[in-house]
């Protein structure tokens, strides 16, 4: 499995109320598939994609990234495993707004030590595989909306990543800009790189192979027709 999840809890707390987010999720995925999220509003899908992510971590529970128990490790553990293993797309980008698009992809390989040369050709090359070998020098404001969260892209595969995680790529482009993150999707993962997308559209979770179902913090693994009430 390159992603498992055995009974994650996560629990927020806001003054002297515990709130339970996540209940006894259990989820697990195999290298190499692509798999969608669905759910309504503040049903814990953003909070489930962080703690698989490695940018927050459970309550209880265990996470397993690629066979590795990483539910104890230390935060500069668990920043190895976000740059070595995986990739995170946001739905409003997350680009450095005074980095070009290069600067932007490069800068995960600046993290990582990478040689200044290096760190060129594989940000070139990343860009490349999204389509934007012509906007490399452009600045974020220079870009669409579409063509910025391909550069997102390019960063979150810079470092070849083993899974690219997803929060809603598509929520703030147009439905064409969607539909080329999509393809740009299945073509990184018919090259072998695991994706778990977050979305609250049907048409978008239709290009994944499976979907699960989350619903006021509760984890049900269904298929397309189960979900179609
Ligand atoms: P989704 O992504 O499905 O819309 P979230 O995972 O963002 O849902 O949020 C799930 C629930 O957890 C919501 O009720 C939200 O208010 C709550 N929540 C998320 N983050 C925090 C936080 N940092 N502190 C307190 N509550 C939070
Ligand atoms: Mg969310």
């Amino acid at each position: 499995m390159i992603v498992e999840c055995r009974n994650i809890f996560k629990n927020y707390s806001t003054g002297k109320l515990d709130v339970p987010v996540l209940k006894d999720v259990n989820f697990s995925m195999e290298e190499g598939e692509y798999v969608a999220i669905m759910g309504p509003s503040g049903s814990g899908k953003s909070t489930l994609m962080n703690i698989i992510g490695c940018l927050d971590t459970p309550t209880s529970g265990q996470l397993l990234i690629d066979g590795q128990d990483v539910s104890k490790y230390t935060s500069n553990e668990l920043a190895d495993v976000r740059l070595y293993k995986l990739g995170f797309v946001f739905q409003t980008f997350q680009l450095l707004a005074g980095q070009t698009a290069l600067q932007n992809v490069e800068l995960p390989l600046t993290y990582a030590h990478v040689p200044r040369a290096k760190r060129r050709e594989l940000a070139e090359e990343a860009l490349t595989r999204v389509g934007l070998a012509d906007r490399m020098n452009f600045m974020p404001n220079q870009l669409s909306g579409g063509q910025k969260q391909r550069v997102a892209i390019a960063r979150a595969i810079v470092n070849h990543p083993k899974i690219l995680l997803a929060d809603e790529p598509t929520g703030a482009l147009d439905s064409a800009s969607g539909r080329q993150v999509m393809e740009l999707f299945e073509k990184l993962n018919s090259e072998g790189v695991s994706v778990l997308m977050i979305t609250h559209d049907r048409g978008i979770a239709d290009h994944a192979q499976r979907m699960v179902e989350i619903r006021d913090g509760v984890l049900t693994q269904g298929d397309k027709e189960a979900m179609n009430e």
